[in-house]
């Protein structure tokens, strides 16, 4: 085919409940296969049997998600718009972060219906290259990262409360929670992988590469709720739902060995108000979104070019990849030093002290 601006649908953000607005769509495309689309900035490819595009059209209904009840034609309407509507938000993703960032991010991989050999899988990871997995894969994994998305396992009350099967690759924040983790990985790179072999990178994640994900998927999605269709049935107050909020602060961090998405959701709701204050002061939002992109590349360059253990600690701390937004644009720091301190975060301090004065209700000293 001709590669070209071509147009398909799309669920857009908004809509709850259910997935999205459903929206005609432009997207950048080079080639188109059975299976796949190949974009300037990622390749979207459902690996399970049959062929989905017998043509150039992406037009293609969501048949409510597919599901297991659904008819085998529905199935494979419902996965060739999951392969569209990823392959747009995916590039949608990108694209802005290689214009706030002003270079281009390796190309992006993402496969989808992927471990569903023993069980329906939900979710999605990001992977790259190492020596072992858990899951393992059955695949080998491209050193520069792939996104992998299950095919879905529960179904979810649709916009006039039909049930809806939450397959991954329709479910907006799940992807780009994930093709931010391929932004993490090639910016600040929390573990550290370009100093370790291509094929023996990590896949471990801390809690502020989780929570600069969720920050990223409200960025994209403009919306603090990021998981408010899927995680509709914890309240607000659940540290699980992962909603951006300004009751969470450094005083519900734990560390340790505890969940780091739950933990990232202290980092991501601080960098949000502090957004807020940035467009509270009269910027416009992308001027922060600059300083998070710039900061993130600064971080990792800041971190220097030894592997250690205590290089690896450092990058985990909150107070260090402010530093590096701050270093990014100084200009902002009076209103990002504001949202920081409402959620016990200032600049030179371990994730733990930060804990620990937040507990013992320090949290309120106000950094001018
Ligand atoms: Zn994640």
């Amino acid at each position: 085919m001709t590669s070209g601006i071509t147009s398909g649908l799309a669920y857009l953000p908004g809509g709850r409940p259910g997935p999205g607005v459903l929206a005609e769509v432009s997207l950048e495309l080079l080639d188109i296969g059975p299976a796949h689309l190949a974009l300037p900035e990622v390749i979207v490819r459902d690996e399970r049997a049959g062929v989905l595009f017998g043509g150039v059209d992406l037009h293609v209904e969501p048949a409510a998600g597919g599901g297991p009840v659904g008819t085998p034609e529905d199935q494979l309407r419902a996965r060739a718009f999951g392969v569209v509507n990823v392959a747009f938000h995916a590039q949608r993703a990108l694209r802005t972060a290689n214009n706030l960032l002003g270079r281009p991010l390796p190309r992006l991989l993402v496969r989808i219906g992927m471990h569903e050999q023993s069980r329906r899988w939900g979710g999605g990871h990001y992977r790259v290259a190492a020596r072992q997995f858990d899951p393992a894969e059955p695949v080998e994994v491209e050193a520069s990262g792939e996104v992998h998305l299950g095919g879905g396992s529960v179904y979810l009350a649709g916009v006039s409360g039909e049930p809806y099967w939450n397959a991954p690759a329709h479910n907006l924040a799940i992807v780009y929670h994930e093709v931010g983790h391929h932004i993490c990985r090639h910016t600040a790179d929390f573990r550290l992988n370009h100093l370790r072999p291509a094929l023996h990178q990590t896949n471990k994640k801390v809690a502020i590469d989780e929570g600069t994900c969720d920050l990223l998927t409200a960025i994209m999605l403009d919306e603090p709720d990021i998981y408010g269709w899927h995680r509709v049935g914890l309240p607000a107050t659940d540290q699980r739902r992962r909603m951006l909020d300004p009751r969470w602060t450094m005083a519900h961090f734990h560390g340790g060995t505890a969940d780091p998405h739950a933990d990232g959701t202290l980092w991501a709701s601080a960098c949000w108000s502090a957004r807020s204050a940035v467009i509270g002061g009269g910027h416009g939002p992308d001027r922060f979104d600059r300083m998070l992109l710039r900061g993130m590349e600064l971080s990792a360059r800041l971190s220097g070019t030894k592997l250690s253990e205590q290089a690896l600690r450092r990058r985990r701390y909150f107070a260090g990849m402010l530093e590096a937004m701050l270093l990014a644009d100084p200009d902002l720091t009076d209103p990002v030093l504001a949202g920081m301190a409402a959620h016990g975060i200032r600049p030179g301090v371990s994730n733990a002290e930060l804990r620990d004065r937040a507990r013992a209700g320090l949290a309120a000293v106000t950094v001018r």
